[in-house]
Parts: C-alpha cells; sequence; structure tokens
C-alpha cells in the first residue's frame, strides 16, 4: 500500500481535480490524502478573523464568493446531474454551517472547525467524481482516526488502531481522506498546522507501514533553494530523512518541517513528486 497525498494547487481546479482522479486510479489499494482547493484554506481563514472580530457581515460576503465559486467547480467537474445535485446538496450544508457561526460565541474549536471544511470540501468532491466514474472508492474521515495526545502531539497508536479498523471495515479499492485536520485530546476539531497534509500522509504511512508516501505537489522535488526567492534552483535527487527535515524547518515550504519524522522513524521511503509532469 502507497500513501499519496496531493495539495492544495494539485487539486485546484476541477481540470487539475480530474487529473489527480486519472492518477490515483492506476494502482489499487491506496490511500489518498488531499488538501483544500488552493485558496480555500486562507478563505477560511479569512472568515474565522472575520467572525472573531465581530463582523459576521464581511464573514458571510467571504462565504458567499467560496459558495459561488464551488458551485461553478461543481458544474464543471461532473457530468451526471445526478451527482451534480448530490454534491451541491453537501456544500448547502457546509455552507449553512459556515453561516451558523455568525450566532455562536468564538471559540478556538469554532475557528478549528472553520478551517477544516476545506478538506472535508475537496474529499466530498473527489469521492463523489471517482464514484460517478465507477471507481470503488470509500472515504475515510480523518476526524475518526486522526488524534492528538494531551500534549498535542499526534497519538499514533491511536491513530494506527483506528485507521486499520476504518480500513477493515470499509473494503474498497482506493481511499480517500483529508489531509491537515484532527481531533484533539479532548475530541474536539484541530488541526495539524498549516501546510499539514503532509503531515497526515507521513503519519498514516508510519503508522500503516506503507510501501512508501508520495508527496505530489506543483513542483518537481525538494530544490536546494526556494524558488520564489531564489532563481536557478535545482531539485536535489536524494536527500536522506536529517536534510529532508533541516531544509524543511528552515522554510523549503514543499514539506512541512515536522512531516519527515514519523516516516523515518518507521522506515518508510518518502517521494516528492510533481502532479504537473
Ligand atoms: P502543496 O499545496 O502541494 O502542499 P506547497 O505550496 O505547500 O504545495 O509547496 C510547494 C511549493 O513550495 C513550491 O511551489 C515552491 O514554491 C515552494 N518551495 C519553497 N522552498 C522549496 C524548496 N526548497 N524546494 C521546492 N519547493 C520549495
Ligand atoms: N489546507 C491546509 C493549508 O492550506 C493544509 C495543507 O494544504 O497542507 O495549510
Ligand atoms: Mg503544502
Amino acid at each position: 500500500m502507497k500513501i499519496q497525498k496531493f495539495g492544495g494547487t494539485s487539486v485546484g481546479t476541477p481540470q487539475r481535480m480530474k487529473e489527480v482522479c486519472n492518477l490515483i486510479t492506476q494502482e489499487k489499494g491506496n490511500i489518498v490524502v488531499l488538501s483544500a482547493m488552493s485558496g480555500t484554506t486562507n478563505s477560511l481563514v479569512e472568515i474565522a478573523d472575520y467572525f472573531k472580530k465581530g463582523n459576521p457581515e464581511a464573514a458571510s460576503g467571504v462565504i458567499n464568493r467560496l459558495r459561488s465559486k464551488y458551485a461553478q467547480h461543481i458544474e464543471d467537474l461532473y457530468s451526471s446531474e445526478e451527482s451534480k445535485q448530490q454534491t451541491l446538496s453537501f456544500l448547502d450544508e457546509e455552507f449553512t454551517l459556515l453561516h451558523s457561526f455568525a450566532c455562536v460565541s468564538f471559540t478556538d474549536t469554532v475557528e478549528k472547525t472553520i478551517v477544516a471544511q476545506g478538506e472535508i470540501i475537496s474529499t466530498n468532491m473527489v469521492t463523489n467524481y471517482l464514484t460517478e466514474q465507477g471507481i470503488k472508492v470509500k472515504l475515510l474521515p480523518a476526524l475518526a482516526y486522526m488524534r492528538l495526545s494531551e500534549n498535542g502531539e499526534p497519538d499514533l497508536p491511536y491513530i494506527k488502531e483506528h485507521l486499520s479498523e476504518l480500513l477493515q471495515a470499509n473494503p474498497a479499492d482506493l481511499y480517500i481522506t483529508q489531509g491537515f485536520i484532527a481531533r484533539n485530546a479532548r475530541g474536539d476539531i484541530d488541526n495539524l498546522l498549516r501546510g499539514g497534509s503532509d503531515y497526515t500522509a507521513c503519519l498514516i504511512g508510519a503508522g500503516l507501514k506503507a510501501e512508501e508516501i508520495q508527496i505530489w505537489t506543483d513542483i518537481d522535488g525538494m530544490h536546494n533553494n526556494d524558488p520564489r526567492v531564489v532563481e536557478n534552483t535545482e531539485a536535489v535527487r536524494q536527500l536522506n530523512f536529517e536534510e529532508a527535515a533541516e531544509l524543511a524547518y528552515f522554510g523549503a515550504k514543499i514539506l512541512h518541517p515536522t512531516c519527515i519524522q514519523p516516516a523515518r522513524y518507521a522506515g518508510v521511503p518518502v517521494k516528492l513528486l510533481n502532479t504537473m509532469d
């Protein structure tokens, strides 16, 4: 079994989602971790921020803009009316939930719940698309197995046990799950910090002792410098876990800084791959 993680840009448009679906259906039995569509988590952070500042009108504006964007995505992604309607009614519930936070007092859990919806939406959209294509796919809800312990660190034995149970109870050719989101020790919605979907993939890969963890993104692997800042950077063909962790820690955004550790301890190789190529 391989763990394949696709970041926001890899699922950033309906066309990209279709390309990802083409890639992940080449093999059977893998677990696919998805981020939110690019830009969505930033919008959700903005929405949470407006609620926090007591400005529900501004939050409402951002929610409505996001809603029209997704309505168009649905139109472009699915071919059957049934899939469009199914996904639209799911999204209706999602946006009703977001609007409902105008009427509750703002807490850390409210913020985390808002920010979690990007991954919940993207994984539902992709699962519905694969189902429309006749693929035997199951959506594994990350909130049912991805758990932080009292000290805020991922609880690997819990993750391993609950994910294994879910897999056993849901035989399928392909599994989709959310990156980034988790529950804390109290059972409230939490997350693995920005960029945390990489961490999700590595935790799953380590917990299940996967054959390989693949981080698919918009560049051909880890470069020797940040290509957004430095010109003519090059992909580094091979890095040991320490070097990769060090580069990530010092800002190589392609990897979440701590994501590599569980894979390293479990001895599972991590590959960085380019969705665009
Ligand atoms: P994803 O949405 O797939 O998680 P990210 O934006 O988190 O993608 O990470 C990929 C981006 O990381 C690249 O587009 C690149 O601009 C940036 N990046 C920063 N430093 C590096 C580096 N050393 N090597 C490769 N990419 C890097
Ligand atoms: N969607 C989250 C973020 O934008 C997690 C991720 O993309 O890895 O930070
Ligand atoms: Mg990332």
